[in-house]
């Protein structure tokens, strides 16, 4: 039973539970009597005392206060903010349970949303799953002393939890980043405080090569000059000789979004170069790339190894990006289409395509259904379908021409497998579904990448 509790103005309620599964969005789901609640870092099997609070209006989530019983699978994590930070919700959770806990989400959404009851294999996980990501933003403040700080988003809030040491991301990332709060604060150039609508400096952005070496910083600022730039700058690059360009970014508006639209680059060449599975990409500030590109590459190469790529095949590659899968399929295949929405992300596919002197691949900026729907009515011949949407999935539109289109291979990438199976059981009577390969592109989140593999049941027809 719960016990209430206004000894002050939160009207609270405490209770005793039983953690029984860990929900989609990676929440322990704790019942208490008939009552479920929603709990971040508690596992299955875990019991205790927990509470949650009416005055936050969200009566269904819950807060550990003690727990009586713990899980064998509990870890302790290397980072000490990670439950506040709302970044890794499972560094708590052994490597083991995660990968585990990942193929048991796609095998749910496959059930619950598609009815399909699907094998799926073993999580693809990573031999060292941290210090990963190549792509690292972070907002900055200014604390009650006047001195500067840089950090996560609290979940679901603007509130900036402070952050020294990230154990996911680029370890090159750390200096950087503490030389740049160093240097605000001698060159006296202030962070942007969002509610005054004051300062300089919104975001840094930081962007690793894994293979090159190289390190793009991106300051995000509020005003386009501001005192001090060039020397800030200079005196940044000569204590971090790794950074090998800097631009700045001016997003002058109120807003999520991080990057506005102008540019300018301070030092270097303005991008940087890497390369996935032998193939050089350019990447700019604003180029969408995969961020962890050890299990990128495990992930294209079985891509490539699910779509059984012959010499004499038209590839076609949907939701793009800079061109990466497409670019990779080109040496296996005759020719290879690709489709991309953002236009700096075509421009990137093209030069990618170019620079590494590939020539079998096109590449047209459109909307992926729309663009679809004209190759199913031009009756254009494609044997290999690679898609990779946006969380959101694909749609209707695409999928019934995919039908007329009849590729005889479809080889889907996903990062939301509710998506992943809705689209699945939309074509399931056309194609089977041979395979379903969950990847961790994002170790100690709640993300999963999936490819699943299909083929024309009856490819006569
Ligand atoms: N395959 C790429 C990118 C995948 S992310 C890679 O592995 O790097 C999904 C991509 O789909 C993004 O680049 C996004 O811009 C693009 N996208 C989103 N909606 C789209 C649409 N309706 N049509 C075409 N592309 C779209």
């Amino acid at each position: 039973m719960a016990k209430q509790n206004r000894n002050s103005n939160l009207h609270q309620q405490t209770f005793h539970g039983t953690c029984v599964d860990i929900s989609f969005e990676g929440k322990g789901v704790v019942k208490s009597g008939d009552d479920v609640y929603f709990v971040s870092g508690v596992f299955p099997g875990e019991e205790g005392e927990f509470a949650f609070d009416y005055a936050r209006g969200k009566a269904e989530f819950g807060r550990t206060i003690k727990l009586d019983k713990i899980s064998p699978e509990r870890v302790e994590p290397r980072c000490k903010i990670c439950s506040s930070c709302g970044g890794c919700s499972f560094q708590q959770l052994s490597y083991e349970a995660q990968l585990r806990h990942k193929s048991a989400v796609v095998k749910e959404q496959f059930r619950k949303i598609a009815k399909m009851d699907v094998e799926v294999q073993p999580t693809i996980g990573m031999e060292n799953p941290y210090f990963y990501r190549n792509k690292i933003q972070m907002p900055f403040g200014l604390d009650k002393k006047g001195n500067p700080y840089c950090g996560f988003y609290k979940e679901g809030t603007h509130v900036i939890v402070p952050i020294e040491k990230c154990y996911i991301e680029d370890e090159r990332a750390e200096h950087i980043l503490s030389t740049i709060k160093k240097l605000l604060k001698s060159f006296r150039i202030p962070p942007y405080i969002e509610d005054e609508r004051y300062g300089v400096l919104r975001h840094a952005l930081i962007r690793t090569s894994y293979y090159k070496k190289e390190i793009m910083l991106v300051l995000v600022t509020a005003v386009d000059s501001f005192p001090g730039r060039n020397n800030f700058v200079k005196a940044l690059v000569k204590e971090c000789p790794d950074i090998t360009t800097v631009v700045q970014n001016i997003n002058t508006r109120a807003t999520n979004v991080i990057l506005g639209d102008k540019e300018h680059v301070l030092y270097g060449k303005g991008f940087i170069e890497d390369s996935l599975c032998g193939v050089n990409f350019q990447i700019s500030a604003k180029s969408f790339y995969q961020t962890n590109p050890v299990t990128t590459e495990k992930l294209y190469t079985y891509a490539m190894e699910s779509g059984m790529l012959q010499k004499n095949e038209i590839a076609f590659d949907a939701y793009s990006g800079i061109g990466t899968i497409g670019l990779i399929a080109s040496k296996y295949v005759k020719e290879v289409i690709s489709v991309e929405i953002v236009p700096a992300a075509v421009r990137d596919g093209i030069k990618n395509a170019k620079r590494n002197g590939i020539s079998n691949f096109k590449m047209y900026c459109d909307d992926a259904s729309a663009f679809m729907v004209n190759m199913a009515k031009n009756k254009q011949h494609v044997d290999v379908l690679f898609m990779d949407p946006p969380r959101k999935g694909s749609d209707e539109r695409f999928l019934n021409s995919v039908l007329k289109l009849r590729p005889s291979k479809i080889v889907y990438v996903s990062c939301d497998p509710s998506t992943l199976a809705r689209d699945i059981a939309y074509i399931n009577q056309t194609y089977k579904l041979e395979k379903v390969q969950p990847f961790d592109m994002f170790p100690h989140t709640t993300h999963v990448e999936t490819v699943a593999m299909l083929s024309l049941r009856d490819s006569k027809k």
